[in-house]
């Protein structure tokens, strides 16, 4: 059994790069990636603890991509640390990202609040500034009641202090992962936001375009979905994968390896990925 899909303290989650992979070997896992959001600061820390700990490690990341009605997340898998394609775009992608908090900041102070880029910092704990940290911090400033007031009258699309980020295409991440030497697959898929036909139609565009895998066995479906994802793989020619999407005690209810009791990817599933790249 292995897990394709976590993240640590250097994006959203709530342990550090060595406690997921401690937890992953305890889980009695063969393998497991790491796929912090935009970043690849955790994998370093996550290879020298899954060598102490006799485990696989899968360098990988998430990559949020611009696409409506949802979201896209696409996970890039056998990323190297050292430079490439793929990292300079996250590279420039947290650039942006710096820009946009210091504009943030700047817009809340022009509607008359307060707050500084250190109040920010202080709920992020080392990790990547972004909108929910912005969130905490004008909670703890008693100028939002509660977190979703704070996106709701100010931070979501749509409000005063609405500042969008930059974001890469689907089909950019692809080529620069492919650039880079590694493969992408489509995060939960069903976030996308699409009916059954139109998600058919993006596949089969998106494995056109050089999309290697779909995530099938994720943390947070039914059976009922994982099967009708297998299915969707099978006919467009992608490698099923699977994750838990394992964020420690920011999504209490997922495990690393079992999500929510009910999770199992195959070794298979990882194999198959292997044999893609080697292609
Ligand atoms: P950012 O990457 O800085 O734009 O922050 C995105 C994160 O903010 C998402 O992953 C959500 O956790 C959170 N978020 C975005 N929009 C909302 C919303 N309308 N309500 C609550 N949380 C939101
Ligand atoms: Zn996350
Ligand atoms: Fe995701
Ligand atoms: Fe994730």
């Amino acid at each position: 059994m292995i897990d394709l899909h976590c993240h640590s303290t250097c994006s959203d989650g709530s342990e550090t790069p060595t406690t997921v992979v401690r937890l992953a070997a305890e889980a009695g896992l063969s393998a497991l990636a790491l796929t912090d959001h935009d970043g690849l600061e955790g994998l370093s820390e996550a290879k020298k603890a899954a060598s102490t700990a006799e485990i696989e490690l899968v360098q990988g990341c998430e990559v949020s991509c611009k696409f409506s009605p949802g979201t896209m997340h696409i996970l890039c898998y056998f990323v190297e640390v050292e430079d490439g394609p793929l990292q300079s775009q996250l590279e420039r992608l947290r650039q942006d990202r710096m820009t946009r908090n210091d504009r943030l900041i700047g817009r809340l102070n022009e509607l008359g609040i307060e707050i500084s880029l250190d109040d920010v910092r202080a709920e992020a704990g080392g990790s990547t500034l972004g909108r929910p940290h912005f969130a905490a911090a004008l909670v703890r400033k008693g100028v939002a009641e509660s977190y979703q007031a704070a996106f709701d009258q100010l931070l979501g699309k749509g409000g005063p202090a609405y500042i969008p980020k930059a974001f890469i295409s689907p089909e950019e991440t692809i080529d620069s992962a492919a650039a880079s030497g590694a493969l992408a697959v489509l995060a939960h898929p069903l976030s996308l936001g699409l009916g059954p036909g139109p998600l058919d139609s993006l596949l089969a565009s998106l494995a056109e375009a050089g999309l290697t895998g779909v995530e099938c066995w994720y943390g947070r479906y039914s059976e009922q979905e994982r099967q009708r994802l297998l299915r969707l793989a099978e006919r467009h020619g992608l490698v099923a994968t699977g994750g838990s999407d394992y964020h420690g005690s920011f999504k209490p209810d997922l495990s690393v390896g079992t999500g929510q009791g009910d999770l199992e990817v195959p070794d298979s599933a990882l194999a198959a990925l292997r044999e893609r790249r080697a292609a």
